[in-house]
């Protein structure tokens, strides 16, 4: 590369270390994990192409590169600590850099999650980042949240608003037609998501089980549901509550619907409790400054049921989402 393969990583990643034991510069980094705790670890590669637009603001990819892993350990309950970054670029383009990395920073930094390594290399454009994440052991139990632990009879949840992300995608790609604030206010969701760290936090010893909502609430409750050996029943009319109000005005009720229940790229929580713990998800709720709504319900046996606001089965044009019952 042009800048130097060293000098681009000196200048724009290489940062004196605060929790690591050993950060950029050696063959290895070197993690100290604090005594009574496990380390949970993710990894998301991001493709130009795939994952984003060509000509996306570099500083918002570098925010949604490592927001994404955030998120995974979010899930987990796990408290971010450090990641690595895995670069691949077409070419070592100073402004783009500067801006990747400012994005990057500014999330890390609010999380105190450190960048402890990485490589550097030229291809297509291509931004792998593995989080390292801090989850207590009490009594020799692990505190993480698992897709495992659902059990019939749990409260099924979702935090935040869905949909908000897909319905940006569609608006761009000139799918669907939203004014432009409504527009404004969707993109930063997809361009810039939140990672739900507080509330995966606040849910320890509270959820029985979580996951990250990245591919759209139906296939990821689908995965909670072949972990956990259950079914579930959604209720519509909550879902589709999840919605932004100020996006849902611009459509109409099955489009409303589709973008909640399979809309991707909205990295809220979708998390279980058994109905004894409602006080205390409001709780975590509350001291995380996340909303939480309740949408369903874990079943005994198998299968994923979409009722109406009056408990009647919801068919029809949802038939294509009938591979994850
Ligand atoms: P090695 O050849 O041992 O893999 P490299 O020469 O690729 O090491 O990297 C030198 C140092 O810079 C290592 O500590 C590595 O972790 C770090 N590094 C390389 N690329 C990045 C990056 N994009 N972000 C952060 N650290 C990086
Ligand atoms: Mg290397």
């Amino acid at each position: 590369m042009s800048l130097g393969e060293f000098d681009l990583i000196d200048r724009f990643f290489k940062r004196p270390v605060r929790q690591a034991v050993l950060g950029v510069g050696d063959d290895c980094a070197l993690l100290q994990p604090a005594p009574g705790t496990q380390m949970a670890i993710s990894c998301d590669m991001l493709i130009e192409g795939q994952h984003f637009f060509a000509d996306v603001d570099p500083a918002k990819l570098g925010h949604k590169a490592l927001a994404v892993n955030l998120s995974d350990l979010a899930a987990c309950g796990a408290k971010p600590l450090a990641f690595t970054l895995a670069l691949a670029l077409p070419h070592a383009d100073e402004a783009w850099l500067a801006a990747f990395a400012r994005g990057l920073f500014a999330l890390a930094d609010a999380h105190n999650c450190e960048l402890i390594g990485g490589d550097t290399t030229r291809g297509p454009l291509n931004i792998c980042i593995t989080v390292f994440g801090e989850v207590p052991v009490v009594d020799g139990r692990s505190q993480a949240l698992l897709r495992s632990g659902a059990r019939p009879g749990d409260d099924l949840y979702a935090s935040g608003t869905l949909g908000d992300a897909r319905l940006a995608l569609l608006a761009l790609q000139g799918q669907l037609d939203v004014p432009g604030e409504a527009l404004q206010v969707a993109r930063v969701r997809l361009e810039q998501p939140t990672p739900r760290v507080a509330l995966g936090l606040a849910l320890r010893g509270i959820a029985s089980a979580a996951i990250d909502l990245s591919d759209g609430l139906l296939g990821d409750l689908g995965h909670v549901l072949t972990a956990s050996g259950c079914g579930a029943t959604v209720d519509t009319a909550a879902a589709a509550g999840l919605l932004r109000g100020d996006l849902a005005r611009h459509l109409g009720a099955e489009q409303r619907l589709s973008l909640v229940l399979a809309g991707g790229d909205d990295y809220e929580l979708l998390f279980t409790a058994p109905e004894s713990a409602r006080a205390a998800v409001q709780g975590a709720s509350q001291m995380a400054d996340t909303p939480v709504a309740r949408i369903g319900r874990i079943d005994a046996g198998t299968g994923l049921r979409l009722i109406d606001a009056e408990g009647r089965p919801v068919s029809g044009h949802f038939a294509s989402f009938d591979h994850f019952a």
